[in-house]
Formats: structure tokens, C-alpha cells, sequence
């Protein structure tokens, strides 16, 4: 189901105002082999459109979306967190200004304000900021200790029980301590998560991805997740050595781009460290980005 239709049923039973704001919600910079971010794709075509550094290596966001809904505070992700060794983080070259907590602050916000976690996924650079050391530094606690935590019931079994491919990417540690705090509820696919909150399922990138479309200043904005990690990804081959089904992610994006160009959707990138969000226009070669901004000029 498109966020439109859900956008248009909502709106002939609309009679409530809610209160929205949205921030933008910058966790830090890392990076990952350009050859896996652009699956079969040459890097003399994708590197010409996002470059990589001496080792193959491109800079990409961790950029998560805060909501201000009535009387929530929703965060949609959380960047990679702070909890694994030096080991870990040396394949990620973190990098930037920004993490979660100064971004909250700069809002005059911090992680005990957020009610609500939602988790398009839960690969480490999604959710690791979900979950940090306890006082004791001899187990873990979620970050968020007055929020609850959003997954589905669907993907939450898939990444409790990886597959080879997907294991490296699902870390216990980011995971198991969410369900074990009791913080933790799950989605229904086709439930409003909010007033002006609806969700698209996704499963070419991993099982059950929830991608949030946000009624928002009369647009509809979706938060992309991995179903498109940067501007660079729309060409529709242009589909990361990551994800699980790739000829499903082609089905996704062509159904998705068309539906984007037909209702003028702003786009959100997580992961583009340059574009945070895009409109889409159609042109000979496919659907491409029509204008480039930043949330606070919508
Ligand atoms: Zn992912």
C-alpha cells in the first residue's frame, strides 16, 4: 500500500489537528566499500556520481529523522551507537561532528524526552544507538529508557535468527536487550503508526523493512531507509551488494520512484552524506532528482 492512499483516507476522515514538527537528526559520517554499496554496478559509472577514497571507501550519513508529534517525541532510527570495540569501529571510519546526543541538544532535546524508537531495521548502523553500556559497564540497557521501541514482528524474527549473508549486519547486542527491557512492541503492516504516520513494508533490502511516510506541511515525506540509501542510488540497477532479494529492490524502486513523481513525495536520505532530501521528476533515462533541499526549507 502507497502512502498516498493511506494520506487520502486519512484525509476524509480527518477532523483532529495534530501538532507536527520534524527535525533532521545528524548521528555522524561513516564509511563503506563503495564496490558493496553499488552491487553490480561498475565503479566507473557509480563513482562518478558518489566518490570513493583511495581504498574504495565512500563517506555516507547516518541521518535519522526526529518527529514532534502532540505529545511524542519519535525518533525514526538511531546511527550506529558507541557500545562495540575500537576493532569494530576501525572498519567504519566514524567520522563528523555530529552524534545523537548533540543533535538532540541543539533541539533542547535528549534521549529521556524521546517516547517512541521506530526502527526501519535493525542492521547496526539503524539501530545501534538503541542500546548502551549500563553504569557498571558489565551489560546493557536501552538508550532510550522512557521510549517505546517499534519494529515488526516479522523482521524482529528474521534478524533474531540471520542468515549467513545478513549476520554480520545483525548484531545481538543491538537487539536482544530491546525485547528483554520490555520496551519493545511491534507494527502491524497496514497500521497507522500515528495521525499522519503511515508505513510501507519493503523486502528486497532485508525482511519487513518499515519505510515512515509523513504528512507533513501538506507533502507527503518518506523517510528512505535502505530501499534508497542516496540520490546516487536511483537509477533503478544501481541496488546495494547488501541487500537479500535484489530483483525484488528493482520491483520496489520502480514502484515506488513512479508513485514518488505522481505525488510529488519528498524524499529523506539516511545514508547520502551530501542530499537530505530530493523531489523526483521524469526524464528519458528514468526517474531523477527534480530539486535538492534540506528539511528546514520545507
Ligand atoms: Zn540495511
Amino acid at each position: 500500500m502507497g502512502c498516498e492512499e493511506e494520506n487520502s483516507n486519512q484525509i476524509n476522515t480527518f477532523t483532529k489537528i495534530y501538532f507536527m514538527q520534524l527535525h533532521t537528526i545528524n548521528t555522524g559520517l561513516f564509511k563503506l566499500d563503495g564496490g558493496a554499496m553499488f552491487g553490480v554496478v561498475p565503479k566507473s559509472m557509480w563513482s562518478k556520481v558518489y566518490p570513493a577514497d583511495e581504498n574504495n571507501m565512500c563517506t555516507w550519513a547516518m541521518r535519522c529523522l526526529l518527529i514532534e508529534h502532540n505529545n511524542r517525541l519519535i525518533l525514526v532510527d538511531n546511527g550506529i551507537g558507541n557500545k562495540q570495540d575500537e576493532k569494530f569501529f576501525g572498519h567504519y571510519y566514524l567520522h563528523g561532528n555530529d552524534n545523537l546526543d548533540t543533535s538532540l541538544k541543539s533541539l533542547g532535546f535528549s534521549k529521556d524526552d524521546i517516547t517512541d524508537v521506530f526502527l526501519t531495521h535493525l542492521h547496526f548502523d539503524h539501530c545501534g544507538g538503541s542500546i548502551e553500556w549500563n553504569s557498571e559497564k558489565n551489560g546493557f540497557r536501552p538508550a532510550f529508557k522512557n521510549a517505546t521501541f517499534w519494529s515488526n514482528e516479522r523482521h524482529w524474527e528474521w534478524a533474531t535468527k540471520p542468515n549467513a549473508r545478513e549476520k554480520a549486519s545483525f548484531l545481538k547486542e543491538n537487539i536482544l536487550p530491546i525485547q528483554e527491557s520490555g520496551q519493545l512492541k511491534f507494527i502491524n503492516e497496514g497500521d497507522e503508526f500515528a495521525e499522519g504516520i503511515s508505513i510501507q513494508f519493503m523486502n528486497g533490502h532485508t525482511d519487513a523493512m518499515m519505510l515512515p511516510c509523513v504528512n507533513y506541511k501538506g507533502r507527503t515525506i518518506v523517510f528512505m531507509a535502505d530501499l534508497l540509501p542516496s540520490t546516487a542510488h536511483l537509477p533503478i540497477p544501481y541496488v546495494m551488494g547488501y541487500d537479500t532479494r535484489p530483483l525484488l529492490t528493482l520491483d520496489e524502486k520502480a514502484k515506488f520512484l513512479n508513485e514518488a513523481v505522481a505525488n510529488d513525495y519528498v524524499l529523506f536520505f539516511e545514508h547520502d552524506a551530501v542530499n537530505e532530501c530530493c523531489t523526483l521528476k521524469n526524464t528519458d533515462k528514468g526517474v531523477r532528482v527534480n530539486e535538492i533541499f534540506k528539511l528546514s526549507e520545507l
